[in-house]
């Protein structure tokens, strides 16, 4: 199967803003694309993201990812309090979650997630329960809204990828100090 649109890519550092990722140019509506789509796609992307969960159970993605864009966008944004439907629906996909999990008798404990988007809101939770939610940066690329864990020392990262949104800024500062210091 061909596919006709951009591969999703893993660049966030983190499978559950990789998820929120897999729609590219978020914050631009007229570019704005779901770059996963259907049963399998979701699997191979799973596989690609490294999540460990039995297949399947691929339905409630779209839903917690949509989610979860719309509470990242209002942390980063200062907005207080936190949207309430995407909080309804992310408590609802992690309250599910762990109804549906099993907890082997094991230690340390750890909750075994019964399909993708379960393992997802598990993780959601933890990622967001946990020191790396400070860490979670968005992308300053005009339109791009992708979301990264900022693993700098001095916390300063901007781009969701230096070779891309990155890439862009320097082509447009070029262009901008050419613009400048060419005659008139
Ligand atoms: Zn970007």
């Amino acid at each position: 199967m061909t596919l006709d649109r951009p591969e999703p890519q893993f660049i966030a550092g983190h499978p559950v803003l990789d998820l929120v990722n897999t729609v590219a140019w978020r914050t631009d509506d007229a570019r704005r694309t779901e770059r996963v789509t259907g049963a399998r796609e979701w699997a191979r992307w799973a596989a690609g993201a490294g999540i460990d969960a039995p297949p399947g159970g691929a339905d409630g993605l779209p839903a917690l990812r949509n989610a979860l864009g719309e509470i990242l966008d209002a942390l980063a944004d200062g907005v207080r309090p936190l949207p309430s439907a995407p909080w309804q629906e992310l408590n609802r996909a992690i309250v599910g979650a762990r109804q549906r999990a099993r907890l082997p008798a094991e230690l340390p404990l750890r909750w075994r997630p019964a399909g993708l988007a379960d393992a997802l809101a598990l993780s959601a939770e933890e990622l967001l329960s946990g020191p790396d939610a400070e860490r979670i940066g968005r992308c300053q690329g005009p339109g791009c809204g992708w979301f990264y864990l900022d693993r700098t020392r001095a916390g300063n990262r901007r781009w969701c990828s230096s070779g891309d949104c990155g890439n862009r800024a320097r082509a447009r500062r070029h262009y901008a100090r050419n613009a400048q210091s060419s005659p008139r």
